[in-house]
């Protein structure tokens, strides 16, 4: 029944009136998700031998100074203590190699986080070297197609990526240079993402595209012109909302925040599910608890110096998932003020296993 309503909310928030290729695209992107993963109940996992989702960064930076993003401030990350890095192809390939000691497969990579990884420009190899590996069941890629072409293209649709996430930031060159603060043609992000599906049916793949646009104050023409320009290239789309992580989205979100993918926020929500089963590798190699982690508060050691493995299983991590379900995420000094806890689905919710954990934790 959460699935359907789930399944429901996103839809429409994704355009169910717009095309029935949309919906038909959610469906593709997320029945496994329903049928074999968190979709049917998070707890049912848990303790996990391997993560479910493993977030990589192979560029720490961004090209683009979007308004509600940490990124628009540079200076202030860094004296947080947030570090900008680009990771090398042979360290990234020690990380892949160290999830061979994980009993199962991570069943999602995400590849992009904080900066643009397209930035990095291996990423094509990194994705490739992910697939080859048997280590992880599918890999994303985050970016914002600003780059997606040339070598950097013609790579990325050779690696059999199986899903791109696609940022749309504006509709409008004029809308770009509003948002990022960078001249960037809008019909080049366009021609980059046609070009990149060419090249993906040229060498016989099958990666999913998905575009989505973050809804930061969008009329109802733009709303057309993002589903007329969109639908006939994507395999699915959907218009987002924005996720307060910055004063700036704060004050736009204002006193009525929604779910980022249009499903419904928690009302309330003790314990943050995230530590029971991702990890988040910054592009220095510092492994983090949680993906939104701008601040490096919930650092739980690293891969230049341990396993990834011996990280997943030790006491640090181990330590922050105790007191997650001890004193709840709000006890936490990490993740004091968090904007994202809420916006955790209903399937992945622990609140009401504090027990559970608490034993499984003893263990
Ligand atoms: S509560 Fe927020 S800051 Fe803490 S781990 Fe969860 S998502 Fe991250």
């Amino acid at each position: 029944m959460n699935a359907i309503r789930y399944l429901l909310q996103l839809a429409i928030y994704a355009g169910i009136f717009n095309s029935g290729k949309v919906i038909f695209g959610l469906l593709r992107m997320h029945w496994r998700y329903f049928l074999f993963g968190r979709g049917r109940g998070l707890i049912k996992f848990l303790p996990l031998a391997t993560p479910l989702k493993v977030h990589i960064d192979p560029a720490s930076s961004c090209n683009f100074r979007c308004f509600f993003c940490p990124q628009v401030n540079p200076q202030s990350l860094k004296e947080a203590g947030f570090k900008f890095t680009s990771m090398s192809l042979e360290h990234y390939r020690g990380i892949i190699d160290g999830f061979k000691a994980f009993p199962d497969k991570v069943q999602e990579l995400m590849v992009g986080n904080y900066g643009e990884p397209l930035l990095n420009p291996q990423v094509g190899e990194m994705i490739a070297y992910a697939k080859e590996s048997g280590t992880v069941r599918e890999v994303t890629l985050i970016t914002n197609a600003s780059l997606l072409k040339g070598e950097r293209l013609e790579k990325l649709a050779k690696s059999g990526v199986d899903k791109v996430r696609i940022s749309i930031e504006a509709l409008s060159d004029e809308g770009y240079y509003e948002t990022t603060k960078v001249h960037q043609s809008f019909e080049e992000i366009v021609s980059n993402l046609i070009a990149f599906k060419r090249s993906v049916r040229k060498y016989g793949k099958k990666t999913f595209i998905y575009v989505k646009i973050v809804d930061t104050g969008m009329t109802d023409e733009d709303r057309r012109k993002f589903f007329r320009t969109f639908v006939p290239i994507a395999d699915a789309v959907a218009i987002e909302n924005l996720v307060g992580i910055t004063a700036k989205a704060r004050e736009i979100i204002g006193s009525n925040p929604k779910g980022m993918t249009g499903v419904s926020l928690a009302k309330e929500r003790r314990i943050c599910p995230s530590p029971f089963y991702s990890l988040s590798i910054h592009s220095n190699g510092d492994v983090a608890v949680c993906c939104v982690d701008w601040h490096r508060k919930t650092t739980v050691g690293s891969v230049q110096q341990e396993s990834i493995k011996s990280i997943w299983d030790g006491q640090a991590l181990n330590a922050f998932r105790r007191n997650q379900v001890l004193k709840s995420w709000r006890g936490v000094d990490a993740c004091k003020g968090c904007e994202l806890v809420k916006h955790y689905p209903m399937y992945e919710d622990l609140d009401a296993h504090g027990n559970k954990l608490n034993a499984l934790l003893e263990k």
